[in-house]
């Protein structure tokens, strides 16, 4: 009779925790279509902000002081922060809200294609980006582009007075492909490690070096889909490694 009593408590147990995750997926999923919806939706008044203030700039320039046109200035490179903040944010919301199956994805295309949406940045910096052999595994191939972009971007971007250079492998550990993303920028101090990853989090104002904050928090997102762990070592002035891993085998996505 215990045991029976035993058994039925922990169907119970068993069906309020069920509910409860399913409650959670809804209530996340509702969350992301929020963040998106919203996003997307501000592109357009944005867009009018900026073309409105644009046309004011180039019609009236003449007819204003030097006080409006600082104004205007400063108005429209705000419209622009705010355009790459919602594209980030977009992006951010698109990691499970436009996924792909896994395929069989070449990480050395993978490396091809992110280095070919950098070539602005590497140009502009005078920057080397190299890789070893890399293999193949399963994945979302362009959020494995974006992972790589994001972290080779970030790797040119902070750098110190040496031009960039980067550097991607890729080692076999067990069961996992541990990869390395090495630069040799400012560096990270360690107490930064952990809060770097989180959303929003910047360690520099938008002088120092322009940016959202979102791009390695996108990274871990991609990355903990894929069934992986990311992080980084580095020491301030001494440049950076991130790592992150991903399954030999096939992973079923959550
Ligand atoms: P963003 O670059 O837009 O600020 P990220 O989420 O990509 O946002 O990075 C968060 C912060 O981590 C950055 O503001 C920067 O301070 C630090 N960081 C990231 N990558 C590097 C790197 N390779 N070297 C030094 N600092 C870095």
């Amino acid at each position: 009779q215990y045991s029976q009593a035993l058994v039925h408590k922990l169907e119970e147990k068993n069906a309020e925790l069920a509910q409860a995750n399913q409650a959670l997926k809804r209530s996340n999923e509702d969350l992301q279509q929020f963040a998106y919806i919203a996003s997307h939706d501000l592109q357009t008044p944005l867009r009018n902000i900026s073309g409105f203030v644009q046309l004011l700039q180039s019609n009236y320039a003449e007819a204003l002081d030097a006080q409006a046109n600082d104004w205007i200035r400063r108005t429209v490179q705000s419209a622009e922060q705010m355009h790459t903040l919602i594209r980030d944010v977009l992006a951010y919301s698109r990691v499970d809200s436009q996924a792909l199956a896994f395929q069989p994805t070449s990480f050395r295309e993978v490396f091809t294609d992110a280095v070919a949406q950098l070539e602005t940045p590497i140009r502009d910096a005078g920057g080397r980006v190299i890789c070893d052999e890399l293999p193949t595994v399963m994945g979302d191939r362009p959020q494995l582009v974006q992972l790589l972009q994001n972290l080779i971007g970030n790797g040119l971007k902070y750098h110190g007075r040496e031009p960039p250079h980067v550097h991607v492998s890729a080692r076999l550990d067990g069961s996992e492909w541990i990869f390395s993303v090495r630069d040799n920028g400012i560096g990270i101090a360690p107490k930064h490690h952990e809060r770097i990853f989180e959303i929003f989090r910047r360690l520099h104002n938008q002088q120092e070096y322009p940016g959202t904050g979102i791009g390695l928090a996108v990274c871990r997102r991609v990355v903990q889909r894929h069934g992986g762990r990311i992080w980084v070592t580095s020491e301030a002035g001494h440049g950076s490694v991130f790592y992150f891993t991903i399954p030999e085998k096939t992973v079923d996505p959550p």
